[in-house]
């Protein structure tokens, strides 16, 4: 029997308000263990930007939201079955003790999650997606709770946790190839240019480099099955963009890594290019139709994005670049049709593995020599 199909939430009905209290009451709760085992859930790096005060601050704040927004469910409902799971969730996280959660002196851990990287990066997303799409939607019909949201959440949380993980291997190959040369002189070059220049450099040559890595996904068969899964995703949203093959995760990533490793950008811009960057790609997969007026001949943009990811073979290969859209025009694989979005995205293959599990098995499953396949399951995109 068919599921009926979800409907997407109308604003001012009071169920928005309510899940959004929901969804902050469970970051307050499971932000508690991050104070209780700092060291095996907390990320060094972070630690370093953030003070463990600024994060008490934070829950607090969290769970003030939480309260605002069930009662702003209450009022706009009159019911409370959207405000009550969110208070009483935020009440179970004060009485574990989410007001009096204290920092204190973290050891050196050899592994950690990075439970405080998940959790604040969802929180940055949904403040500043969840307005976009709501209010600057795309696609009317689609609703947030579609029926593979879940998974993409999975592909977040995972790849967020093992942070450490993916920060080591997709390092070495860049150390391992280059690490032998002097680079120091490249350094002191990168370090003495304006902010503006090196910060453009940092966005080109990561861009050429992923350009390559993404067209190479896109042209082996074998690579095609990795990189498939990233395609899968029938119902663009911000979260889509987060379903991606460990695999396809670690060597996209690792040539990324290159030019940075290689031409020592400063902190100031290394950091910049890594929030920039985590918030356009992001943006590029989300729901909505905001177009940057001109800039889109310059940045790509959500509509240039999802004709990449266009269901119909007429539209394969085009549209690589992750940033610059005139690295596709500079190899002919670019396209922007004036206003007009693809129907619809999806790779064309009708029974395609769901959920994590069996999506991370899937490229594993054939030969990397079996390349015995038809041409739709192909990406000769
Ligand atoms: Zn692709
Ligand atoms: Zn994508």
């Amino acid at each position: 029997m068919n599921q009926p199909k979800p409907q997407r939430l109308q604003i001012g009905k009071g169920q928005i308000s309510g899940y959004i209290s929901i969804f902050l009451s469970i970051l307050a709760l499971v932000s508690i263990l991050c104070f209780l085992f700092p060291e095996k859930l907390t990320t060094p790096e972070f630690r370093e930007i953030y003070t463990a005060q600024s994060m008490t601050i934070l829950v607090k704040a969290v769970i003030v939201l939480c309260f605002i927004f069930a009662l702003i469910s209450f009022l706009l409902s009159k019911k409370i079955k959207w405000a009550l799971p969110g208070a009483a969730i935020a009440g179970v996280a004060i009485l574990l003790g989410a007001l009096n959660v204290q920092g204190t002196a973290v050891q050196k851990s050899d592994w950690y999650f990075g439970l405080d990287w998940m959790l604040l990066d969802l929180l940055l997303m949904t403040v500043i997606f969840i307005p976009i799409e709501l209010f600057f939607p795309k696609n009317l019909n689609q609703t947030k709770f579609h029926e593979e949201w879940r998974t993409d959440l999975v592909y977040f949380v995972i790849s967020h946790l093992f942070i450490q993980f993916f920060g080591i291997i997709t390092q070495k190959p860049a150390i391992v190839f280059f690490g032998w040369i002097g680079l120091d002189k490249i350094h002191i070059w990168i370090q003495q240019l304006p902010f503006l220049m090196a910060l453009f450099i940092a966005f080109f040559t990561t861009d050429f480099f992923q350009y390559w890595a993404h067209r190479i996904f896109h042209n082996h068969v074998y690579l095609w099955r990795f990189h498939s899964v990233h395609h899968s995703t029938q119902h663009m949203d911000w979260l889509a963009g987060s379903r991606t093959h460990f695999i396809d995760i670690f060597f996209t990533r690792a040539m990324s890594f290159i030019p940075l490793y290689v031409l020592g950008f400063s902190p100031a811009v290394f950091n910049t290019y890594i929030i920039v960057i985590a918030v356009h790609a992001v943006l590029i997969h989300a729901n909505t139709r905001i177009n940057f007026g001109f800039l889109k001949y310059i940045i790509t943009t959500p509509q240039y994005h999802h004709w990449h990811h266009c269901e119909d073979p007429k539209y394969y290969g085009k549209n690589f670049a992750a940033v610059f859209p005139f690295i596709d025009m500079m190899f002919g694989t670019y396209y922007l049709p004036g206003k007009v979005w693809p129907e619809g995205t999806g790779v064309h293959e009708s029974q395609y593995p769901k959920g994590f599990i069996k999506q991370s098995i899937y490229p594993f499953t054939k030969s990397p020599f079996d390349d015995n396949l038809k041409m739709e399951d192909r990406s000769d995109r």
